[in-house]
């Protein structure tokens, strides 16, 4: 039932709405299917130009934009494999994903998009691969997921299920990174599936995104829990018309419930409900529908139906184990690191590293995190990565990052830090030493000095929970 790739997905949408708008900007332009379609065979043709091969991966440093979507599709038309790159990554994340890429050819800001004579498409199989996503990782470098054909339209056929939604053309606001799995895979493409409209925000901006769902007539809206939390601070939400709305979801971090009864009452006509998903299973695993988003807000739903769901190593008292997923949206392992790939893919499974349980109705709640990951509003952090960095200052002697809780982004990056004895430490000049280095995101926006040194388990291990209790951050930016 499924497309055997991609670009036929594309064509058929194509071919069945050469007329529709297939993509607007918003502040740019609005492009039809088949302009997209020239756009993005042009693009193909001017990477071939350039050397680009079937197989060979292109990496996408763009922000979202139109440019974006062409560059995206280009590439695949070319037979070659998208890897998207986080916008706010620093320079030697920039340099580090380009190099374990083995990219190609980089589309970069600023500069024109490859352009030549349309090129005619490189037909691929279901299971070649289709893009890289890179993911933070657990030993502090960059693993990028590599997600095949299947995986990306098997995550569609989720998403489409999932919503509810018949496949009348769509229409999405776009309001995350499409360097992510959440803008692209589950918003972009499943639109595209529709032969309907994707709505992007090159910068996201709250009034913008409350006028876009009133003025473009948003039907799916999709977006993270700091997102819905901002939109309705807004004092004169009331007076926006949200009527268009049929399917809303929430996914990326976990989500407080009384956020969730806020929205079931500000978006009433909307179906809505949360989504669970990691990079490595191409967006969404399982799913929360509407019946159920109230009652059971703390849950992230049911497994999506082609994903078969497992608890690993479950404590016997509190049923607590990590979540175990199977199903032909699990990427095909971390691309060129075979060793991270046989521990995190074990036998079909992916070993999540989230701690959940499952009830008697088959209700997934997740509890706690095995990785020892901060997920900042959506982005995710992993404390390793910053603490390597940190470590690298040289007043610095002992440190830990951990989540700091707050309201609208669920945790924000903390850090503890022992100066060398002797050594004195300036917060500021640590901040500009982490951002030379990291990601805007992952620099600590908390920090605790202290003389003492870290407490640790018998292994050596630092132990997070009191540091996480303590009290005394001092915000740093
Ligand atoms: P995106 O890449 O678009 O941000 P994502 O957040 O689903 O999508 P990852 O960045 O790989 O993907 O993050 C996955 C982690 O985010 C999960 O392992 C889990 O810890 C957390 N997470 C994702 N969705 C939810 C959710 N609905 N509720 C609670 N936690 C979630």
């Amino acid at each position: 039932r499924l497309p055997r790739n991609l670009v036929t997905m594309l064509r058929t949408a194509v071919d069945a709405h050469p007329d529709a708008e297939a993509l607007v900007e918003l502040g740019g332009e609005r492009v039809t299917y088949r302009q997209l379609w020239n756009r993005a065979t042009r693009v193909a043709g001017g990477l071939r130009a350039a050397g680009v091969q079937p197989g060979d991966r292109v990496a996408n440093r763009l922000g979202n934009g139109n440019d974006w979507v062409y560059a995206f599709w280009g590439t695949l038309l070319a037979g070659a494999v998208a890897v998207p790159v986080n916008t706010r990554f620093a320079d030697p994340e920039v340099r580090y994903v380009l190099e374990d890429s083995g990219a190609a050819y980089a589309i970069e800001p600023g500069a024109a998009l490859p352009d030549g004579e349309p090129l005619e498409v490189t037909e691929q199989g279901h299971t070649d691969l289709a893009a890289i996503f890179y993911t933070s990782g657990t030993t502090g470098f960059p693993k990028g997921a590599m997600t095949t054909h299947e995986n990306f339209l098997s995550n569609v056929e989720t998403c489409l299920r999932c919503l509810s939604l018949d496949r009348q053309q769509l229409t999405t606001l776009i309001s995350v990174p499409l360097f992510h799995v959440t803008g692209c895979n589950s918003q972009l493409l499943v639109v595209t599936a529709t032969g309907g409209r994707a709505v992007v925000m090159p910068v996201f901006e709250v009034r913008a995104f409350l006028r876009a769902i009133a003025d473009e007539r948003v039907d799916v809206l999709t977006t993270v829990p700091a997102i819905y939390w901002l939109a309705l601070q807004q004092p004169d939400f009331a007076d926006v018309d949200t009527s268009s709305v049929r399917a809303l979801s929430y996914g990326g971090a976990p989500i407080a419930p009384d956020l969730v009864h806020r929205i079931k009452e500000a978006f009433p006509t909307a179906r809505v409900g949360n989504g669970f998903g990691l990079t490595e299973t191409s967006s969404v695993s399982t799913y929360l529908p509407d019946e159920y988003a109230a009652e059971h807000a703390d849950s992230v739903g049911f497994p999506a139906p082609v994903v078969d769901l497992d608890l690993a190593d479950a404590d016997p008292g509190t049923g607590v184990g990590e979540l175990l997923i199977r199903g032909p949206n699990v990427v095909a392992g971390y691309w060129r690191k075979p060793v991270q790939t046989a521990e995190s893919f074990v036998d079909g499974w992916l070993h999540s590293g989230d701690l959940a349980r499952i009830d008697d109705e088959g209700l997934v709640y997740v509890v706690d995190r095995k990785k020892d990951m901060i997920n900042r509003g959506g982005e995710n952090v992993y404390c390793v990565e910053v603490e390597n960095a940190l470590a690298a200052h040289p007043a610095v002697g002992e440190v830990a990052v951990v989540g700091v809780a707050d309201p609208m982004m669920g945790e924000k990056v903390g850090a503890v830090v022992v100066p060398l004895p002797g050594r004195a430490l300036d917060p500021d000049d640590l901040v500009a030493f982490a951002r030379e280095r990291l990601a805007d995101f992952k620099v600590p926006q908390y920090l605790s000095v202290r003389s003492e040194p870290l407490p640790r388990n018998p292994g050596g291990k630092v132990l997070k929970p009191p540091l996480r209790e303590q009290g005394d951050w001092q915000p740093v930016r």
